[in-house]
C-alpha cells in the first residue's frame, strides 16, 4: 500500500522510524501527470534505496506563464495507482500552503549554471526548483534524490544545489524514457493535438541526424543550422534554442573536443518541448 501524506510534520515521523531502523530513504521529487519516465526514477529509488517517497507537488514558483501552471495536467488518483503498482512506499502530495506557508520569505537562487538555456527563457525558473527541492530535501530527509536526464540543466542545478549547501543527499541521474516513436515522455505531451502529436517525433530525429553529422565531422553550427531549418519544415513554431553546450558547465561548444550535449527547446502549438542527447 502507498500511503499518501499530505503534511511536513506526518512525512517527518514516517521517515524518522524508517531511518531508527537503519533504512536508506530515496525521494523522486515530480510534478505529478506520472508517466514511465517518472517510473522509471521510481523503480531506480526502489532499487537503490530501502524505502522510497515519491512527491508530487505542482510547483508555483518555478512557473514564469500562468497559463503553463493553469494548464498543467493533475490526476492524483491515477498517479496513486500508478506508484501503487511500483511498490512506493509514500506519496507525499502537500498542498502549496503547507509547502508555501503564510511569510514565507526564502528564495534560493545559483548564479552561472542557471543562466543559459531554461533560465534564458523561463526567468525565474530555477530559483522555483532551487527553492523547492531544497524545502522536499529538508522536508524528506532522504539520502538518495532521482531526477531525469530529460532535465538536463535541472539536474546540473540540482547538483550545483546540494555541493553548495551541503545537503546530505545524493543526487543520481536517470536516463530519458522516450515513446515507441523517439518523443521524450512529458506530462505537457497530453497538450499536443493529434497533429502536432505526430509531428512531434521529428524532434528527436532532427537532434539524432545533426549528431550524427557533427560527429562526422560537419561543423556543429552548420549541422545545428540545417537541424534549425528541418524543425521549421516539419511544422515547429518558435525553435527557443538548439545548441551544443559542454555536459557538466553547459558552456557553449563548438566541436567535440570536450564531451557535449545538443539541447533544445520549442514550441509546437502552445506546447513548449524540451529534450536533450549526448554527442
Ligand atoms: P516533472 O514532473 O516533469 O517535474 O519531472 C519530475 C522528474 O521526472 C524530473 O527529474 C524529470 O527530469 C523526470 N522526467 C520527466 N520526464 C522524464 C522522462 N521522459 N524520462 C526520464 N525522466 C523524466
Amino acid at each position: 500500500m502507498t500511503q499518501v501524506i499530505r503534511t511536513a510534520a506526518e512525512l517527518r515521523e514516517k521517515v524518522a522510524a524508517w531511518k531508527r531502523s537503519g533504512m536508506l530513504v530515496g525521494v523522486v521529487p515530480t510534478m505529478g501527470a506520472l508517466h514511465d519516465g517518472h517510473l522509471s526514477l521510481a523503480r531506480a529509488a526502489r532499487e537503490q534505496s530501502d524505502r522510497v517517497i515519491v512527491t508530487v507537488f505542482v510547483n508555483p514558483m518555478q512557473f514564469n506563464n500562468p497559463a503553463d501552471l493553469e494548464k498543467y495536467p493533475r490526476d492524483e488518483a491515477h498517479d496513486l495507482a500508478l506508484l501503487e503498482a511500483e511498490g512506493v512506499d509514500v506519496l507525499f502530495a502537500p498542498g502549496v500552503d503547507e509547502v508555501y506557508p503564510d511569510g514565507f520569505a526564502t528564495t534560493v537562487s545559483i548564479t552561472g549554471i542557471t543562466e543559459p538555456l531554461e533560465g534564458a527563457f523561463r526567468p525565474g525558473h530555477f530559483d522555483g526548483v532551487a527553492t523547492v527541492c531544497s524545502k522536499l530535501f529538508g522536508m524528506t530527509q532522504a539520502g538518495r534524490a532521482f531526477f531525469g536526464e530529460k532535465d538536463w540543466q535541472q539536474l546540473q542545478v540540482v547538483q550545483r544545489l546540494v555541493r553548495d549547501l551541503n545537503i546530505p543527499v545524493r543526487i543520481i541521474g536517470c536516463p530519458t524514457i522516450r515513446e515507441a516513436d523517439g518523443l521524450a515522455m512529458s506530462s505537457r505531451n497530453v497538450r499536443l493535438s493529434d497533429a502536432h502529436r505526430a509531428i512531434a517525433p521529428r524532434l528527436h530525429e532532427v537532434m539524432q541526424g545533426a549528431a550524427a553529422r557533427i560527429r562526422e565531422g560537419l561543423p556543429a553550427e552548420a549541422a545545428l543550422n540545417d537541424a534549425r531549418a528541418a524543425l521549421a519544415e516539419a511544422g515547429f513554431g518558435a525553435i527557443d534554442y538548439l545548441e551544443l553546450r559542454t555536459v557538466e558547465g553547459l558552456r557553449p561548444a563548438a566541436d567535440l573536443s570536450e564531451p557535449v550535449r545538443m539541447l533544445a527547446a520549442l514550441w509546437l502549438g502552445d506546447v513548449r518541448l524540451i529534450d536533450n542527447i549526448a554527442v
